[in-house]
C-alpha cells in the first residue's frame, strides 16, 4: 500500500460504498492505519492509497485509539465555525488556514460492521470533515481561491518537477 500524491486523479474519485465489511476491508483499514502512523498523519482516506471505497481511518494523537469509518455520512454540522491550519498527507508541506464547522454529527460503521452516530468537535471534527471530503474527491486546497491555491502549491509543484496549471 502506497500513498497517492497530488495531483494524481485517484484523489478525485467519488468513492463507492463498501458492500461487505469483511476481512479484506479490515485488512485495508489495518494497513491504512499503519501508513497513517508512519507518515505522521492524523487521518487517511481510501483514495489516498488508490482504493475506491468509502472508508477512512483517524488517529487524533499518538495516545488515541485509531478509529475506522466505513460508509460515513455527516448528518449535522454546527453553525459555529473554527479556523485551523490544515494539511494533507497527499500534499506534503502545504498548510493553510481553513474555516470549517466546529462540530459535526457523523453516522458510520466501524470495522466490525457496527453502526454509530457520534458528535465530534474541534480537532476530531476537523479531521473527519477533511477525510469526508477525500471520499468525494475534494481536497482542502479546493476551498481557496485559484490565486491563493496556486501560490500555496507552487513550491510543492516545483519540488516535484510538476508544472502548475
Ligand atoms: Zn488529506
Amino acid at each position: 500500500m502506497e500513498m497517492v500524491f497530488y495531483p494524481n486523479d485517484l484523489l478525485r474519485v467519488k468513492t463507492k460504498q463498501v458492500e461487505n465489511i469483511d476481512d479484506k476491508i479490515r485488512d485495508y483499514a489495518k494497513k491504512m492505519i499503519e501508513l497513517m502512523d508512519i507518515s505522521g498523519g492524523v487521518g487517511l482516506a481510501a483514495p489516498q492509497v488508490g482504493l475506491d471505497l468509502a472508508l477512512f481511518v483517524v488517529r487524533e494523537n499518538k495516545m488515541a485509539r485509531p478509529l475506522v469509518f466505513i460508509n460515513p455520512s455527516i448528518i449535522e454540522t454546527s453553525y459555529e465555525l473554527s479556523s485551523y491550519k490544515e494539511g494533507c498527507l497527499s500534499i506534503p508541506g502545504v498548510y493553510y488556514d481553513l474555516m470549517r464547522p466546529k462540530a459535526v454529527v457523523i453516522n458510520f460503521h466501524d470495522e466490525n460492521g457496527k453502526s454509530f452516530t457520534i458528535e465530534n468537535s474541534d480537532f476530531l471534527a476537523r479531521i473527519i470533515q477533511h477525510e469526508m471530503d477525500h471520499l468525494n474527491g475534494v481536497l482542502f486546497i479546493d476551498y481557496y481561491e485559484e490565486k491563493l491555491k496556486n501560490k500555496l502549491l507552487k513550491p510543492y509543484m516545483r519540488e516535484r518537477g510538476l508544472k502548475a496549471k
